[in-house]
């Protein structure tokens, strides 16, 4: 009993949702003795979902591996591939299979808002009710914990990170490029050459117009709708928090300047063409900037922010690139000389 109290203590000692599945993994590895257990989670769009594994612990194994974040979706397995899994998440129902004298066990992971994924136990012996009754009870600290980070990291009316998580976000990419606690599985290591990560703000154009000749009430439900355009512009790595108020921050995870350039303008060009209810069309402006290696996060979005303004001024309803305006000598890159200034 004790040694259950100590696993959840553990468990819900943490603010790292990376951290937290590696951590049930572990506990369910101590508390039952299994060949392994592993923690699967659908990303990508829903017609095309795949398998990123995000914590996974196999019999004498000491250190659990994960998929990198960093992780291209075309090289995760298709939904398709793990079909027992997939009744799991689709039926949100425990699942369990024999086969060669294994058992394989499969419980639902699911928060107040999605579906988180699926926890996957393989014995000698099927679990006994006792068994089964202590990881059901364990889920639910599980599911209510993540309720909880949900509740302190998240935006209310959107649902996208807030503001107060960025900066730890901010910092674990900056400082390591990488930013998974886990060793990643070999197969999914972070494609070298020409990676960076990306730092965008998008702020919606002449947003007080449509709150004077609106309300506020709709203005917040356009805020809902951008959120959303939001989700389906960018991959399931990129982390997409609202600052407050008409003001989005993208971390886009991976590629070049182009490559980031195109997610940008794909997310401007969805928003300028879709229809919002009473209001009609809509713009952002958006400028951004690489991350780089000991970057601070509000120098960082200071430079995006740059961009932006820049974007305002010469027309807005555009995509601006605060490394390209330097080159171009449109801009003067402030934050490299303060640098400079300090050494
Ligand atoms: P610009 O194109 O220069 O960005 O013009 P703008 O009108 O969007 O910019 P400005 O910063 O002057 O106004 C932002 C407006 O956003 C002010 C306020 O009415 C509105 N706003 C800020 N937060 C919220 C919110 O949470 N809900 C709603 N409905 N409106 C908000
Ligand atoms: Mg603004
Ligand atoms: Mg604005």
């Amino acid at each position: 009993m004790s040694e259950v109290v100590d696993h959840l203590a553990e468990l819900t000692g943490f603010r790292d949702r990376d951290v937290v599945d590696v951590t049930l993994v572990g506990a369910f590895c101590d508390l039952l003795r299994p060949d392994s257990v592993a923690i699967y989670r659908p990303v990508g769009e829903p017609d095309a979902q795949r398998w990123l594994t995000r914590a996974r612990l196999r019999g004498q194994e000491t250190t659990p591996t994960a998929d990198s974040v960093w992780a291209a979706l075309e090289d995760l397995p298709a939904l398709e591939t793990l079909p027992q899994h997939r009744r799991c998440l689709q039926e949100q129902a425990a699942v369990t299979c024999t086969a060669d004298g294994r058992t394989m066990s499969l419980f639902p992971l699911n928060t107040d808002r999605e579906v988180a994924g699926v926890l996957d136990i393989r014995t000698r012996a099927p679990l006994t009710d006792e068994q089964t009754r202590l990881v059901s009870s364990i889920l639910r600290v599980y599911r209510n914990f993540q309720v909880l980070l949900d509740y302190s990291e998240r935006d209310t009316l959107t649902g996208l990170l807030n503001r107060k998580t960025f900066d730890g976000s901010f910092l674990r990419v900056s400082a390591q490029g990488a930013p998974t606690p886990v060793q990643a599985a070999p197969c999914h290591e972070r494609r070298s050459g020409g990676e960076s990560t990306w730092l965008g703000v998008i702020d919606i154009d002449h947003f007080k117009a449509v709150n004077d000749s609106h309300g506020h009430l709709i203005g917040d439900e356009v805020l809902l709708l951008i959120a959303r355009l939001m989700r389906g512009s960018f991959r399931f790595q990129d982390q997409l928090y609202r600052f407050g108020g008409e003001e989005f921050v993208v971390l886009v995870r991976g590629g070049r300047a182009e490559q980031a350039a195109i997610a940008f303008e794909r997310l401007r060009a969805n928003i300028a063409a879709y229809v919002f209810p009473r209001v009609g069309h809509i713009t952002v402006s958006i400028g951004f900037t690489e991350v780089r290696t000991g970057d601070s996060p509000s120098g960082a979005f200071e430079r995006a922010d740059k961009a932006v303004y820049h974007a305002k001024q010469n027309g807005r309803n555009q995509v601006a690139h605060h490394g390209d305006l330097i080159a171009r000598g449109l801009l003067v890159d402030e934050t490299r000389t303060g640098d400079m200034e300090l050494f």
